[in-house]
């Protein structure tokens, strides 16, 4: 397993991290399945659109919606909304991987999603080879 380190700027941010996800897995050149997975309770990760930045505002825009900042939680820390939204993305996606390198559709991304930042994350990588 390999890790690197994601830092966000903003309480609510989705990063492209497909580049650092193909620099982690390259070096095997091994074909198979790659889990990207966030060992964190307020931040998840997915898998959308990266050629036009608004289906990122989108979601983001929709996820605050869904879920409101205060809604009666009962959690002390007062984040249970970025609970929530790293719960209803997840914490892990799959990717298949051809000769090293993320076999993913034209449009597709891995994107980091921080719902409670600004913060440094960590995202872990393991390759599953044939
Ligand atoms: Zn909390």
């Amino acid at each position: 397993m390999q890790t690197f380190t994601v830092r966000t700027s903003q309480r609510e941010q989705m990063i492209d991290i497909t580049g650092r996800v193909a620099e982690t897995i390259q070096p095997c050149g091994a074909s198979g399945i790659c889990q990207v997975f966030v060992p964190h309770t307020t931040a998840g990760v997915t898998i959308n659109e990266n050629a036009d930045p608004s289906v990122v505002t989108d979601i983001l825009g929709k996820m605050a919606r869904l879920v409101p900042a205060s809604d009666g939680y009962t959690h002390s820390e007062g984040n249970s909304d970025a609970h929530v939204k790293a719960s209803l993305l997840g914490s892990s996606v799959m990717v298949p991987v051809e000769g090293g390198r993320p076999a993913l559709g034209t449009w597709q991304a891995v994107y980091f999603c921080e719902f409670d930042g600004p913060r440094t994350r960590k995202v872990h990588v393991q390759m599953l080879s044939k």
